[in-house]
């Protein structure tokens, strides 16, 4: 069974401008990795790579 503290909250970074645009969560035991996800970036005003913001 999953234990609550297995959440974390993270930040995604849009890979071009730096801008931190999405807050999420992620089951760190799930995804230990960092995330990568293609997102609307407001600054850039088009789809970037985001990726999790390392802690
Ligand atoms: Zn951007």
């Amino acid at each position: 069974m999953a234990k609550k503290d297995d959440r974390v909250s993270i930040t995604l970074k849009c890979t071009e401008c730096g801008e931190e645009n999405y807050l999420t969560s992620k089951n760190k035991k799930a995804n230990p990795d960092r995330l990568e996800k293609m997102k609307y970036c407001p600054r850039c005003q088009k789809k970037t790579l985001h990726k999790e913001k390392k802690k």
